[in-house]
């Protein structure tokens, strides 16, 4: 009897076994390949499932067993290594197959649709466009329109990426009305030519980058730490055009979707290659054909973000992770993995080598170094001979402050300012002021559903909860005591704003934090206008600190480095640590004396001092060692079980029974139920369990007995709850 083993695309942890369709012929069965779509009867609905095995044996009771409705593929959706990375990522992280494989597919595919045949649109310039452009007709009444009209004459056609990223459609259907241009039927072919020569790697670039020529046809996985400006890019660019000879894809991961621009537009220069980007940003329809660009093999480089590792390239032979150490690629709600563990798995399962690049890898990635499973590539200085600026440290106990700004940080901008130079202010909270309380009687602006202060923000006069989104209108007196007298308190990134407007009148200011720069166009508007070298100052959060180039920077203000310091979490360090490097990083690319200035309390704080005087190359290995004195990750595991519930009783309950019946013992350490560190957000009580061992095998089997459990465990009142293997926030 033959039993076709499915996986159900919904959040069920288990495989389902089904019997063929009535009536289909035996060898027609045998011959039904993993990987196609399949549906299959559920309950009383119908659902999509994806086959992942035709076999002779199952557990249930075989006259339970009921037929399949329909094969809706003939050929697999997903490659066999695919869906061997999606079946290790659900087995890895205790998370259902049939979401792991969803997360593999375009939303069509999820839904069962019918796969219809690739095929793409260009527009083309008809013969009255050509005749209007020699007469110079049009290039009066409508300039943009002229402008887009010689544009595709010039280069035959336009395909559909430039029409989302360059030109608006209204200019397209403008011309198009006039019959000046047409859409035309394409099917896509592969392009993949070099543009430009590639540059002359210095020494310490040619050294990584033979290194990884030798190993370009098979596993390995290479690290590539190279300080801020070492010319890592330039590197992967050489990959990728080593790659591309072979007739190979390349899958370039990075951490924001903000950071696509910059990265495709360095891209798109050197190659005549199709470049495909993959990122939160695309609809759905736009996803969709992406996915089949890819997956047909079209498309030769595929940037994106998070999602993007489980891209399904046919012909992929090269994964590069850009700034392999930020938290970004851990994805944080529903299917909790880690972007850069599954590419570094794929990269195996695909025998084609991966490398992780970083000023500040990981402590994860320097552990695989230290134990020889990672080749370590070193780049400790810049190109061009620019040197790393210069950390001190600015003492501000009792000093007074503007906006966050001791009188020092003020000289040292308008030092910048005045020499033509640009400076970068960075302050990780946004807002204006982060707590508002009544000077009489002591009240604060509390969120209703979070156990947070709310924020002020002024422009907008409401009080936000930058955890649930809420908001509420300012007020102006005390809804306890009805006092007016209201303190404001903890600087935000549009208060220092507002000081630096008044202290530089007439100097361009930007500030930088995602109620200002809400999405992509707006950043590349910004960089854009900073690119251009005048001065300015640079006022913003974490998002100034990923990536970009800002070449005109010679100045880094840290507005409070002890915000850092003081972290709830034992990456505090590591963090703070990977932060101020980065930050730093953005200063004097181009410039032999740029500086950092970090304003703090704790001037004489060890960890400070080593911040100021030690390289994170240095300092990476001390904080590696610590985590070992304690069992720590990357030197040991965890593993976090969280229950989110409307009554503080329920998830409590919850978890205390799985503790219980789970009896964990030996290796591993159980821990709670306890309270998040923030035990209440957007309404629902958070408690948690966790797992602590240095044994993986042995956590990894606790935590499946948590999870089976915990799945057989009636919840109450609509109780959520997850598993999160290696969390990056344990609070
Ligand atoms: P990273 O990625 O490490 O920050 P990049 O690759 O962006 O460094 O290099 C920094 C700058 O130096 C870029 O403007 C890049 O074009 C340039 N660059 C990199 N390698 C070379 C080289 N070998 N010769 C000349 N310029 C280079
Ligand atoms: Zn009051
Ligand atoms: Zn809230």
């Amino acid at each position: 009897m033959q039993i076709l083993r499915l996986a159900v695309i919904s959040p069920m942890r288990s495989f389902f076994d089904y019997l063929p369709p009535v009536r289909m012929a035996e060898k027609a069965v045998e011959n039904l390949q993993p990987g196609i779509r399949i549906r299959a009867p559920f309950g009383n609905r119908s659902v999509v499932c994806i086959l992942l095995e035709v076999t002779l044996s199952t557990n249930i009771d075989k006259s339970r067993l009921k037929n399949v409705l329909e094969i809706l593929d003939e050929t697999p959706l997903i490659r066999r290594e695919l869906l061997e990375l999606c079946n290790w990522a659900a087995s890895y992280y205790h998370h259902p197959p049939g979401e792991v494989i969803a997360a593999a597919f375009s939303s069509k595919q999820r839904r069962g649709l019918p796969v219809s045949e690739l095929v793409d649109y260009v527009w083309t310039v008809t013969s009255l466009g050509e005749e209007t452009i020699k007469q110079g007709k049009i290039a009066m009444r409508a300039p943009k329109q002229a402008s887009l009209l010689n544009l595709i004459s010039k280069s035959g056609f336009l395909g559909r990426e430039y029409i989302s990223n360059h030109a608006s459609h209204s200019s397209f259907y403008a011309l198009k009305k006039k019959k000046l241009i047409t859409l035309e039927k394409v099917f896509p072919k592969v392009l993949s030519r070099s543009k430009k020569q590639d540059v002359a790697l210095n020494h310490g670039q040619k050294q990584v980058l033979s290194s990884i020529k030798n190993n370009i046809d098979s596993f390995k996985c290479h690290v590539i730490e190279g300080v801020t400006g070492s010319g890592k890019t330039e590197i992967y660019l050489q990959l990728i055009h080593l790659t591309l000879k072979q007739q190979k894809q390349v899958l370039l991961l990075i951490p924001e979707i903000n950071l696509t621009p910059q990265t495709v537009l360095r891209v798109s220069e050197r190659f005549d290659a199709r470049i495909t980007e993959l990122h939160s940003g695309l609809t759905d329809s736009d996803r969709d054909y992406s996915w089949r660009l890819v997956s047909e093999g079209y498309s030769d480089i595929i940037i994106g973000t998070r999602s993007a590792c489980f891209a399904p390239c046919s012909r992929l032979g090269m994964i590069i992770v850009d700034e392999e150490h930020d938290s970004s690629y851990k994805q944080q709600d529903g299917f909790r993995y880690s972007a850069r563990d599954i590419a570094v798995k794929r990269a195996q399962i695909e025998n084609c080598p991966i490398v992780l690049g970083s000023a500040t890898p990981s402590l994860e990635t320097l552990l695989n170094v230290r134990s020889d499973r990672y080749l370590h590539h070193e780049l400790t200085e810049r190109v061009g001979g620019a040197s790393l600026p210069n950390l001190t440290t600015i003492d501000i106990r009792e000093k007074a402050l503007s906006g966050g700004l001791s009188s020092t940080l003020l000289r040292a901008i308008k030092n910048t300012i005045d020499k033509g130079e640009q400076v970068l202010l960075f302050l990780n909270r946004r807002g204006y002021a982060t707590q508002l309380q009544c000077h009489r009687c002591g009240w604060i602006a509390e969120c209703e559903d979070c156990d947070v202060r709310m924020t002020l923000h002024k422009k907008t006069k409401e009080l936000r909860c930058h955890h649930c989104g809420k908001s509420a209108r300012l007020i102006l007196s005390c809804p306890n005591c009805g006092s007016k007298n209201l303190l404001l308190e903890g600087i935000g990134t549009q208060q220092t704003e507002e000081k630096i407007r008044e202290a530089f009148k007439g100097t361009i200011i930007h500030r930088v934090d995602s109620d200002n720069i809400p999405n992509k166009a707006a950043m590349e508007k910004l960089m854009e206008s900073v690119t251009q070298r005048r001065p300015c100052i640079l006022i913003g959060t974490q998002m100034l600190a990923k990536g970009h180039h800002f070449p005109g920077v010679t100045l880094v203000g840290v507005l409070d480095a002890d915000s850092l310091l003081f972290g709830l979490d034992f990456r505090g360090e590591e963090r703070m640590a990977q932060l101020i490097t980065q930050v730093s990083g953005r200063a004097g690319r181009e410039s032999n004396k740029s500086h950092v200035l970090l304003q703090t309390h704790h001037p004489n704080h060890p960890f400070m001092q080593a911040i100021v005087d030690q390289s994170y190359s240095t300092l990476s290995k001390y904080i590696l060692d610590d985590r070992g004195t304690r069992d720590l990750p990357p030197l040991g595991y965890l593993i976090l079980m969280r229950a989110d519930s409307k009554y503080q009783a329920d998830g409590e309950h919850f978890l205390k029974s799985i503790a219980e019946r789970a009896n964990i013992t030996g290796d591993v350490k159980l821990i709670g139920p306890l309270p998040s560190a923030m035990p209440r957000r957007a309404g629902k009580y958070r408690n948690q369990l966790l797992l602590h061992s240095k044994n993986r095998t042995s956590i990894h089997k606790a935590a499946t007995k948590l999870v089976s459990i915990g799945d057989k465990i009636t919840k109450r009142n609509k109780m959520n709850w997850f598993i999160d293997v290696d969390p990056v926030e344990i609070c």
